[in-house]
């Protein structure tokens, strides 16, 4: 089972001044990541919002659907049955 933790980070820019203190200045793009992998590269903080809302929904719904493996294992038995029919 993928465990899904999807992260969006902010893009800042950071500004170092006289004194030593830096800035982290936004700039309105983000990156979204996952621990499944996803990485959506550069966007806008808008676009990434979105992304992560799509990913998280994707992957709400492959859990919620664990017949989905049984139905397509069958799909391939049957079809594997079908084969060996031909053959006689
Ligand atoms: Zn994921």
């Amino acid at each position: 089972m993928v465990e899904h933790t999807t992260v969006i980070h902010g893009i800042t820019r950071a500004t170092t001044h006289r004194g030593g203190w830096v800035e982290h200045e936004p700039t309105g793009r983000a990156v979204v990541h996952c621990t499944c992998g996803l990485d959506s590269g550069t966007v806008t903080e808008t676009q990434a919002v979105q992304i992560a809302d799509d990913h998280r929904r994707t992957a709400a719904e492959a859990r919620s659907a664990p017949d989905k493996r049984g139905y397509v294992f069958l799909g391939t038995a049957t079809a594997a049955s079908v084969a060996i029919w031909l053959r006689r």
